[in-house]
């Protein structure tokens, strides 16, 4: 059971987690007759924490020694004052001094780095772990204070990645047996495990993060390693919607997604998902479920392999906005067998992936969301090809099963949202989703449009004429 940011965010969010817990615990024991394992529980940090802790590595790195010292000042307050949710006053003191004992250490980071006025992405790592290793300690001591006996695990022992700080990748295998020496035996003596989400650390013990929203993505490998019966992700919405809220004024909830829709969503922006989420659940077949923590009853979102046919022919939209497109040109090249090679070999050369891809006789174009190595890919591209960039641009993703039975279907996607001009359009052979790229300006008309058009409420699902 993952709880994201704003399901921890205070006192009250954090007593609402433990009634879910204990009615997902009494749920199983009588399911299994007695003794149920579980469930294992992975926390966000408080929401907007993470950004705070950014903010203050961003501090440190301008020298303002100062501005540092006031933000650690109010986040040590936030979590005292949240640890009142733990009723037993020595388990609360005990969780106060490690608060305590964590803020310490991270006044003395920032001194020396705003001595010297660099952050690296290892310090950066260092200094937002902070963030989950505070939520999920006081989120243990607050479920064993109210009778669910918890166990804390700190993420950095039971998560393995790589060294790529800032965005580590999990290291499964060890990853694995690091769950099951330090997660299954509290889980088998029948205690509620607590392990921060987003953090992990490397073979040599360095502190790692799975990259921003990456508390999902934890949790699936928290879940896929020993062998869950379901992964939930317990948030702010009552699932996975139609659209994005913020964006549309009325999405619907999808009752059951496919883990390839779910991914593409996600991939796409869908934020209420990490993109690799789906991932680990795919690679041992257990379902993920979509929760709201503020309406627990709320049937939310399934994502399983297979769902059953629904009677909308699209399933939703994603949108992904502050993505650049690059289009290379070559009219020598293009054909010649080895240009995309070429072209590919450079953006993995600058560690940089690509989403949208479309070619044309004459040249190629992709949309990069990951800016930080553009120039010198833009320098090394422009050594056998033309090329130039547009910034502000938008990648929308329309997702649905009935794109592949309705050949029409693409056509009046594109139709609808083409009052707008369109930079790009790319469909797979999937044939699941069909996205296209416009300018950040144009999206909330294009979106309204299609919103209003596929996805109007019931009783009257307005479709193709
Ligand atoms: P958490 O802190 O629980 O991980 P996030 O903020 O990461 O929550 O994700 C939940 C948010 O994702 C929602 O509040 C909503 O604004 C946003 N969101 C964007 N697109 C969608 C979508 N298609 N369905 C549901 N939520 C979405
Ligand atoms: N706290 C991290 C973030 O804000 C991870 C997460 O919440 O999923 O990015
Ligand atoms: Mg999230």
């Amino acid at each position: 059971m993952k709880f994201g940011g704003t399901s921890v965010a205070d006192k009250s969010a954090i007593e609402r987690l433990i009634a879910i817990v204990r009615a997902q615990r009494q749920a199983d024991a009588q399911q299994e007759g007695g003794d149920a394992r579980g469930p294992i529980v992975v926390v966000s940090a408080l929401s907007k924490v993470t950004d705070r802790l950014l903010g203050i590595a961003a501090n440190a790195g301008a020298g303002d020694l100062e501005g540092g010292r006031t933000n650690l000042h109010d986040l040590r307050e936030r979590h005292g004052v949240v640890s009142e949710v733990i009723t037993d006053t020595a388990l609360r003191d005990e969780v106060l001094r490690f608060i305590g004992r964590e803020f310490d250490e991270l006044e003395r980071v920032i001194e020396a780095l705003s001595v010297l006025r660099e952050v690296s992405p290892r310090w950066m790592d260092a200094i937002a772990a902070v963030g989950e290793i505070l939520s999920s300690r006081i989120v243990a001591s607050a479920l064993t204070s109210h009778g669910l006996r918890a166990n804390w695990i700190d993420a950095r022992r039971a998560m393995v990645t790589d060294q790529e700080h800032t965005c580590a990748a999990p290291l499964f295998p060890e990853t694995t047996s690091a769950l099951m020496a330090h997660v299954d035996p509290p889980l088998a003596a029948g205690r509620i495990p607590v392990v921060g989400g987003f953090v992990g650390a490397t073979r040599d013990g360095l502190t790692t993060t799975l990259g921003r929203g990456g508390s999902d993505y934890s949790a699936a490998i928290v879940g896929a390693c020993l062998g869950a019966a379901e992964i939930q992700i317990w948030t702010d919405v009552d699932g996975m919607l139609t659209a994005d809220p913020r964006l549309v004024p009325d999405p619907q909830v999808v009752p059951h997604l496919s883990f390839a829709e779910a991914s593409e969503l996600a991939y796409f922006g869908a934020k209420v998902l990490h993109p690799a989420t789906i991932q680990p659940a795919v690679s041992r077949n257990i379902p993920v479920r979509i929760l709201n923590s503020h309406r627990p009853h709320a049937r939310g979102t399934l994502i399983t392999g297979e769902r059953p046919a629904a009677g909308r022919p699209l399933t939703a939209i994603a949108s992904k906005r502050d993505v650049s497109i690059v289009n290379i040109t070559s009219t020598r090249m293009l054909m010649a067998h080895g240009f995309l090679r070429k072209l590919f070999e450079v953006f993995e050369r600058g560690k940089t992936s690509v989403d949208v891809i479309t070619t044309s006789e004459v040249s190629v174009s992709v949309t990069v969301d990951d800016r930080r190595r553009l120039a010198a890919i833009l320098e090394a591209l422009s050594e056998f090809a033309q090329v130039d960039v547009e910034h502000d641009m938008t990648i929308v993703c329309v997702v649905g099963e009935g794109l592949q039975n309705d050949p029409r279907l693409a056509g009046e996607v594109l139709k609808t949202a083409g009052e707008v001009p369109i930079r790009m359009v790319s469909q797979a052979a999937s044939r699941r989703n069909i996205t296209f790229v416009i300018r950040e300006e144009d999206l909330p008309r294009a979106l309204t449009r299609l919103h209003s058009t596929f996805f109007a409420p019931e009783p009257a699902p307005a479709g193709l004429a």
